[in-house]
């Protein structure tokens, strides 16, 4: 997959994009992220890519013409419309299953809002949908784009060592994860549950299993409440007749 990133600040994204995980998996060439500088697509002899909005009011905004400017490079470049997603406090908020989805496409393509935001008219005419992370706002959308990188690479088939990586942990199992615990055996008096020392994988999985389930009915019942109906616990077997 292509992640396209468009935004004023390429380096900041390729300061988190180029690290860890994700910067492993772009040098193994199992995904590509190409981060575009919008002031780059102006005519502007100034590079300004924003003014001062309509109707007054605060701040500033970002304007059509570098952002489509952009948008029609990476259009050019990539041989095909990439499915393009503008981060915005507006959009509908990011879950897993959106991730997921969304990992599974060819090409996309984030635009990173700065300031005001960016000029209604270019979001109509390019923008497939907008995403939000969060009830809460946030001075760019460039972090908000890494979010959304970052989680949208990790199910990138090759990124991470093996799918039960993601497979078993919270959210996508369905459930919240159990607590995790490493070296050393006891630390400030605290000893590692006995259980996991035991070997015995059948009842590790049962014990992790319990502690997912106790977890997510504390922190999250909406989630155990579906967990439950998608995965119906078996009925009761029945008593044989002597
Ligand atoms: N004036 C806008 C509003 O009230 O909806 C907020 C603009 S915000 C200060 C600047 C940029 O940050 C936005 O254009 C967007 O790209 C990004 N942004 C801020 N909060 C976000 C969030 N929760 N999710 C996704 N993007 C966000």
């Amino acid at each position: 997959m292509k992640i396209e990133i468009a935004t004023l600040f390429p380096e900041m994204c390729e300061a988190v994009l180029g690290e860890s995980i994700v910067g492993r998996a772009r040098k193994a060439g199992k995904i590509e992220v190409n981060c575009r500088q919008i002031r780059e697509y102006t005519q502007d002899k100034h590079r300004r890519v924003d003014d001062t909005p309509y109707g007054g009011g605060m701040g500033m905004v970002m304007q059509c013409e570098p952002i489509y400017n952009c948008y029609k490079a990476v259009c050019e470049d990539l041989g095909t419309k990439p499915h393009t997603i503008y981060m915005s406090p507006k959009g509908k908020v990011l879950d897993q299953k959106r991730v997921v989805e969304l990992s599974k496409m060819d090409n996309i393509l984030i635009i990173c809002g700065h300031y005001e935001g960016v000029d209604q008219r270019v979001i109509d005419k390019i923008v497939d949908e907008e995403i939000s992370i969060g009830d809460y706002v946030l001075t760019g959308g460039e972090l908000p784009a890494m979010v959304l990188a970052d989680a949208v690479a990790r199910m990138c088939p090759g990124v991470l060592s093996d799918d039960v990586c993601f497979t078993d942990e919270s959210i996508y199992s369905g459930l919240l994860e159990y607590p995790q615990y490493t070296r050393p055996e006891v630390w400030e008096e605290m000893p590692v549950p006995p259980v996991l020392l035991t070997g015995h994988h059948a009842n590790i999985s049962k014990w992790r299993h319990e502690q997912s389930l106790e977890i997510t009915a504390e922190r999250r019942p909406d989630l155990l409440e579906q967990y439950l109906i998608d995965n119906p616990p078996p009925p009761p077997k029945k008593k044989r007749r002597k």
